[in-house]
């Protein structure tokens, strides 16, 4: 389901993603590697790895049949109470309110509801409300239509209150607050931290290592970086980091190239040098899995988004 991420940007995916994986037997017997990699660039990988995960029991534990109860649907990996009311009313006609950014911006609005939509206590009084109005014959339809028109018409800024179907029933149009609401906490300042990354060159081949599958970005492949830490130069923290999590002892020959990158909670800005193995034997401690490859390799692994916005530089510098 569509959760912080627009239609547009997904169609493409899923119509590659439908390709590979035709069916929900498939995607169970699939490797998460080529999971991910038709995943890569999209962001929120734990979905990747939770929807291959619920194939898996899907087809071991309900003979490839999705479960249309919800309390068999909520034990999937992955499924909390969004996905279970979307997948179980659109696809099997369940009375079960959906309540997304778009619901709730579309209520906040038609009912002057106070509740700060980006906190989460207030979900349940959306939850509540959305669950009075729900079209019990048609649940799909009704959850899709309010999210259709949050989207389309009760949009975040300049909603199109002339062609709205719900004008004549809007408080907030009515007492001309539409700007006022929803209302909203604070965010806090998002953090930004400093990172060192090495490309580690030995002959031709490059070093390469695999997150842990419990973490941020898991399962996917990166060159091995990390925090710089307080009055440490990004060369230091880059030589220091190396050793920790890879046991080489390297040394810096260029700096590639800085990237920066947002993720959902913080931002990084990346220092990325190109080093050389000077001694060592790689002993991970932290990536579950290394390899050395070639450059012309690299496009065989999934990477996050933040890696590739340098590997097209040092393609173009080293190949
Ligand atoms: S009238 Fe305007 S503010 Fe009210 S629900 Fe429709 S689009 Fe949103």
């Amino acid at each position: 389901m569509l959760q912080q991420t627009q239609v547009n940007t997904v169609i493409p995916y899923f119509q590659r993603f439908c390709g590979k994986f035709p069916d929900i037997q498939t995607l169970a017997a699939s490797d998460l590697q080529d999971v991910l990699k038709l995943w890569e660039g999209l962001g929120y990988y734990a979905r990747a790895r939770n929807f291959h995960k619920a194939a898996k029991a899907v087809v071991d534990e309900h003979r490839g049949n999705v479960p249309d109860d919800r309390a068999s649907f909520l034990v999937l990996p992955g499924v909390g109470d969004y996905i279970a009311a979307a997948v179980l009313s659109i696809a099997f006609n369940k009375p079960l309110a959906v309540v997304d950014g778009n619901v709730k911006r579309v209520f906040a609005r038609l009912f002057e509801m106070d509740a700060p939509v980006n906190q989460s206590s207030s979900y349940k009084l959306f939850k509540a409300t959305a669950s009075d109005l729900l079209d019990v014959d048609d649940p799909g339809t009704f959850n899709q239509a309010v999210m259709e028109l949050g989207a389309l018409i009760c949009k975040p800024a300049k909603p199109d209150c002339g062609i709205c179907p719900l004008s004549k029933w809007c408080l907030t149009l009515k007492n001309q607050r539409v700007d006022v609401f929803p209302k909203k906490n604070k965010k806090a300042p998002v953090p930004h931290h400093l990172m060192a990354v090495g490309v580690i060159f030995k002959g031709d081949k490059v070093l390469i290592v695999r997150r842990p599958e419990d973490k941020m970005l898991g399962g996917l492949w990166e060159f091995p970086g990390g925090r710089v830490l307080a009055k440490e130069s990004a060369e230091s923290a880059c030589t220091r980091i190396i050793a920790e999590k890879v046991n080489l002892k390297v040394a810096i020959e260029s700096k590639l190239t800085r990237i920066r990158h947002a993720y959902t909670h913080f931002k990084i800005t990346a220092d990325i040098f190109i080093c050389t193995s000077v001694s060592g034997r790689v002993k991970r401690n932290g990536p579950t899995d290394h390899q050395w490859v070639s450059l012309n390799k690299l496009e065989q692994y999934p990477f996050p988004k933040s890696n590739h916005k340098f590997i097209s530089k040092l393609m173009k510098d080293r190949m």
